[in-house]
């Protein structure tokens, strides 16, 4: 059941990958200005002659997760739970993701879950787990899978849940064209996988309605 081989290996390919094959900057403009002549535009009008230099420094923002390491990220910040052992839950975390098939935008939620054994992170670190992992080419399984598999790695809990639910743009604003449909995924391990009542205990959390108003913190 345990998966905790796979993350860090890819992690570490993906990063050395980064560092030592990227293409020049101007070699990723020229690219940019290429789909725009395929999709039958003149590159060089003036509305489109910044057009490849801001697409080239949205893809740095979009995918500035490849330059980070999500399991480095939580092993320099975990604490000692100085004896709490209650379910930590961070629900309701907005994201920004691409799928890996379109480079289409998927926009969601993510709730994530985890029974500490020894250690705790700060949440704004969970956050940034997921943050890190969905600015990167994805797709929703693997993203909810990644999120689950390197707080298990690191913290060691006694068990980790992540749900996702999010819009696809790839299904919304193309191909079957679905607005207001959203996917829906869940990753659970550890005493989320194998006792009920620590499942069905998350569950009515992430159901229940806020009592703060999110918006207005
Ligand atoms: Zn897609």
């Amino acid at each position: 059941m345990s998966q905790r081989p796979e993350a860090p290996k890819t992690a570490l390919k993906i990063h050395r990958l980064h560092a030592t094959k990227r293409p020049k900057r101007a070699e990723a403009e020229a690219a940019v200005r290429t789909l725009i002549r395929w999709a039958g535009d003149d590159p060089d009008r003036e509305g489109l002659a910044g057009t490849p230099a801001r697409v080239a420094r949205s893809f740095e923002e979009f995918f500035s997760g490849y330059g980070e390491d999500p399991v480095e990220l939580l092993q320099r910040t975990f604490e000692e739970t100085g004896g709490y052992d209650e379910m930590v839950v961070l629900r309701d975390i907005r994201f920004e993701s691409h799928c890996e098939h379109h480079l289409a935008p998927i926009i969601g939620r993510a709730h994530i879950a985890y029974l500490p054994r020894s250690r705790v992170v700060g949440i704004s670190k969970l956050a940034r787990v997921l943050e890190v992992y969905s600015r990167r080419m994805q797709i929703q399984e693997k993203l909810t899978a990644q999120v689950a598999n390197t707080i298990e790695q690191v913290l060691q809990p006694k068990g980790v849940a992540v749900v996702i639910d999010a819009a696809h743009q790839c299904m919304t604003t193309r191909g079957v064209h679905k607005p207001g449909m959203s996917m829906v995924t869940s990753r659970m391990l550890g005493a989320f996988r194998t006792d009920p009542a620590t499942r069905r205990e998350f569950l009515a959390i992430i159901a229940s309605p806020s009592t703060t108003q999110l918006g207005n913190v």
